[in-house]
């Protein structure tokens, strides 16, 4: 038995991995089973790795479960730990859009950037996973994590080395 031809184009139009053989790869073999690391994607049968035909039921059972466990609710909660974009000083580079592990970011033609660039990144803040790659590698400091915004961040770790916070410094008090 070998891999399909299109597993390694599927992973990659999913954002979910396959392995060197071209399998794809469950985000812990035992703690998550079934589930991709990207949210909502499951897997089950021959397309993880060669499998008798009882394993593949039982697998596609919970697979199923899974999604149910989704597809059931009524509304669907997103983490508050986000990513977030300000267009004004977006440079429109590409760069989170190319990093995002996800394949979150896109650019919004609507906007306008920094020098009149027509185009900025959008962040949509139900799938973004808030992982912060694409924070750490902006060249224009354009997108924060909110609830971790750099002023935020900035102000604990004075914290933490003197009890000073950065809004006492701008005060000039302690
Ligand atoms: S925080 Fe992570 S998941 Fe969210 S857009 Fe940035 S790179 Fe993608
Ligand atoms: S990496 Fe920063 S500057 Fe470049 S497109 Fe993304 S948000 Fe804009």
């Amino acid at each position: 038995m070998i891999p399909a031809k299109g597993s390694r184009e599927l992973g990659t139009t999913l954002k979910v991995p396959v392995d060197l053989d071209g399998w794809f790869l469950e985000a812990h073999v035992k703690l998550r089973p079934v589930d991709f690391t990207s949210d909502g994607v499951f897997l089950a049968g021959t397309a993880h790795y060669p499998k008798l035909l009882d394993e593949t039921i039982v697998q596609a059972q919970a697979a199923a479960s899974r999604a149910a466990t989704i597809l059931s609710r009524e509304t669907l909660s997103a983490g508050g730990a986000i990513a977030y974009v300000d267009p004004a000083a977006c440079v429109g580079c590409l760069t989170c859009v190319r990093i995002c592990p996800y394949g979150v970011p896109k650019i919004d033609p609507e906007t306008i950037g920094v020098g009149g660039v027509v185009g900025t990144a959008y962040i949509e803040p139900a799938i973004c996973q808030g992982c912060g790659c694409c924070i750490g590698e902006c060249p224009a400091h354009a997108i924060e994590l909110l609830h971790y915004r750099h002023h935020q961040v900035e102000s604990e770790v004075l914290s933490i080395l003197d009890g000073t916070t950065a809004g006492d410094q701008k005060r000039g008090g302690k």
